[in-house]
């Protein structure tokens, strides 16, 4: 718990830097609880489809707690909380998906602190994980690529050639490349590459089943993936945090100890110890009595 604080004190340190320029950072937390609530007479031990799931999608901080607006009488208003909870189940509400979790960042994280904190930038913190990783459906991926036109492989965006030496075509240095052909279809890894001069007669389009690691032109798609507009594509929760001017971070994968939802779990089970075990603590589910 202390170790997690202290990296967010560290953070919060860096990001004071910006203050000399007039931004002010906000640290908020994103998470996820699940629990299970337990019906009267209901044995403790559950299987997962028993009982009541419950999906919070949160955000907290260090100092101020929750995303959050307070009417002067202390109470919170309709729409003045960023928290999301939702009832996932076969007859329940949809399972937790990135589209909701957009939703809400987009509808209510988002502007809840930009009405809270005027003038500030938040910086947000999400754990691993395929949701908050999702790519948008034009994402540039050079292994999504086909080594000719067309087929089944999707329409990527258009890119930024490198404007340095790795590229051949000197010509071709720093300017946008479109990644779709004259005809309407997506172009395929020979013709991008073949356009940035490079030759590309011989070459395989991918390896299989991936590149060693040192690798760096082994074949048509690790030659691409290695331009800076692939290397640097943000996922789509990145990407509509940084487009509303604030800072989206990701926590080290397999780090559990700096995921704030253990600290989370760690308060229930001091505080619901009777209803706990370790293996939920772990794992990051908790089970609640109901109330
Ligand atoms: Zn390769």
């Amino acid at each position: 718990m202390s170790f997690l604080f202290g990296m967010m004190k560290v953070v919060s340190m860096l990001m004071s830097s910006k203050e000399a320029h007039g931004a002010w950072a906000q640290i908020t937390l994103g998470l996820t609880l699940y629990d299970y609530r337990l019906k009267e007479g209901e044995m403790i031990l559950q299987k997962k489809s028993h009982g009541c799931l419950i999906h919070i999608s949160d955000f907290i901080n260090e100092e101020t707690g929750q995303l959050i607006i307070r009417n002067d009488d202390g109470n919170i208003s309709e729409g003045n909380d960023a928290r999301k909870i939702i009832f996932p189940g076969t007859n329940g509400d949809p399972w937790w998906d990135t589209k909701q979790l957009l939703e809400q960042m987009r509808t209510q994280a988002i502007p809840i602190f930009e009405h809270a904190h005027p003038d500030c930038q938040a910086l947000f913190i999400f754990d691993q994980s395929s949701a908050h990783a999702s790519l948008g459906p034009d994402a540039l991926n050079a292994f999504d690529m086909n080594q000719s036109k067309g087929g089944k492989q999707r329409m990527q965006r258009n890119m930024i050639i490198p404007n340095d030496d790795t590229i051949p075509c000197i010509a071709m240095r720093g300017k946008p490349q479109s990644m779709v052909t004259d005809t309407g279809e997506a172009k395929g890894l020979e013709a991008v590459l073949t356009e940035q001069g490079f030759n590309t007669s011989g070459k395989k389009a991918k390896c299989k089943p991936v590149c060693l690691f040192e690798n760096t032109d082994c074949c048509l798609a690790r030659i691409l993936s290695r331009q800076a507009d692939f290397v640097n594509q943000i996922s789509m929760l990145e990407e509509s945090i940084t487009k509303a001017g604030h800072i989206c971070l990701f926590l080290p994968k397999f780090h559990c100890e700096l995921n704030p939802i253990e600290m989370v779990c760690i308060f229930l089970i001091i505080t619901n110890s009777q209803f706990l075990t370790l293996d939920h603590a772990v794992l990051g589910l908790c089970k609640i009595p109901v109330s």
